[in-house]
């Protein structure tokens, strides 16, 4: 499994021609491969391409990083004939680039005295850029509209595959997530994500009335529309940062106790033609669900679970699930009005998930259960890990 480190590192000046060589190398294999095309009827393959590189060019990059940005033109070649099968609109990578990103692949890499070394053309001094975490696979340096952003890949170690308990999450706008067992349950507190959201559109109505006021294209203007990017990057960095710890906290835990498969419920088509008014709606939009999930499904296959597919959700959130009996709980109770059974209303949605992806929904329990196990709550600390702990570590910690 791949995993991906991000970078920004401003507008580091000595960069531009790098990106610009990429550039150019990159539009040169699109003006051969289509000049080929229209005189010969031939498609080159790569390999041809890449005897474009021969003395003299690259004149900056290392010779690897140049062969790169000519795959990456392949590559772009490659998902068009796949894509055009399917899509007889889809469009052939014509466009020339003034810039593209940079690449540099494992064995060009090198850590130095706590500096990642990307080397450039033999004879040139190579990039030296102060680096604290490991060797990384593969390294790009790529730019992001505004300013320079590294990715560094790794290769992670997938755990291998064990027989556990099942677990399910039940993904809300209440609470981002609640993930348990049959009988372990985790909130995972939602206040401060929430707070930021809202936080994050006040920031936008703003700085927006602010910037309307002012003439269009003048200095003012831009001042304040950098000033407001550079808040709104802040406030996704932080909510990012809660969201990874999280989710990460929530797996690890569920590990310890034994899961090895997660059941996630299905909630992509919740917001299509949800209309709950002004208020509710902007609520529900900025519940970024999609990125949870995607965080727990790689985080669980990471330590080897099962991620099983969507488990389609509809009345989950209603179904007792000691006999079965449908109502429409009101508030963040659930009180049964047939058995009397009570729990919080949305463990009862988790715990039904993963009644519905044993085929239990809608029968009554063979034995009557006596409430659920209360919740435990999962509130974000700014020194919770983002990535699991390494095997040493964790032996350290518990020795
Ligand atoms: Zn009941």
């Amino acid at each position: 499994m791949f995993v991906v480190r991000k970078i920004r590192l401003g507008r580091l000046p000595e960069l531009d021609p790098l990106a610009r060589e990429a550039g150019r190398i990159y539009s040169e294999a699109v003006i051969r491969f289509w000049r080929v095309v229209r005189r010969q009827d031939v498609w080159l393959l790569e390999k041809d391409l890449l005897r474009m590189l021969t003395n003299g060019s690259p004149k900056v990059l290392h010779s690897q990083s140049a062969q790169a940005a000519i795959q990456m033109f392949s590559a772009a070649l490659r998902t068009w004939r796949v894509r055009r099968k399917a899509d007889p609109a889809a469009r052939p990578p014509k466009q020339r680039k003034k810039f593209c990103k940079v690449l540099w692949k494992g064995q060009a890499l090198r850590l130095v005295d706590g500096c990642l070394r990307l080397p450039l053309k033999q004879g040139l001094r190579p990039l030296l850029l102060p680096w604290r975490f490991d060797l990384p696979k593969q390294v790009e340096i790529g730019w992001t509209g505004r300013e320079y952003e590294l990715r560094a890949t790794y290769e992670v170690p997938v755990a291998e595959k064990e027989d556990g308990l099942i677990a399910s999450a039940d993904l809300g706008e209440v609470h981002p997530v609640v993930i348990g067992t049959d009988d372990f349950h985790l909130i995972i507190n939602g206040r401060l994500l929430r707070a930021k959201r809202r936080y994050r559109e006040k920031i936008k109505a703003k700085f927006s009335e602010r910037i309307d006021r002012k003439k269009r294209g003048g200095v003012k203007r831009k001042k304040l529309v950098a000033a407001k990017q550079r808040k709104l990057r802040r406030i996704d960095d932080q909510i990012r940062d809660i969201e990874q710890k999280v989710t990460e906290a929530a797996i690890t835990a569920l590990h310890r106790r034994g899961a090895r498969t997660l059941v996630i419920g299905d909630v992509r088509d919740l917001r299509v033609g949800y209309d709950c008014g002004k208020v509710q709606n902007q609520r529900m939009h900025q519940a970024p669900m999609g990125r949870i999930r995607n965080y727990l499904s790689y985080k669980a296959e990471r330590r080897g679970w099962t991620v099983e597919e969507p488990q389609e959700e509809s009345y989950t959130s209603q179904e007792c699930p000691n006999c079965a009996h449908r109502h429409r709980p009101a508030g963040r109770r659930f009180k049964c009005p047939s058995c009397g059974f009570e729990a919080q209303r949305d463990v009862v949605g988790q715990v039904n998930i993963l009644r519905k992806y044993r085929g239990e929904f809608g029968l009554p329990a063979p034995h009557v259960i006596g409430g659920m196990a209360s919740p435990a709550g999962l509130r974000w600390k700014p020194h919770l890990r983002c990535s699991p702990a390494k095997p040493t570590e964790e032996a350290g910690r518990s020795a």
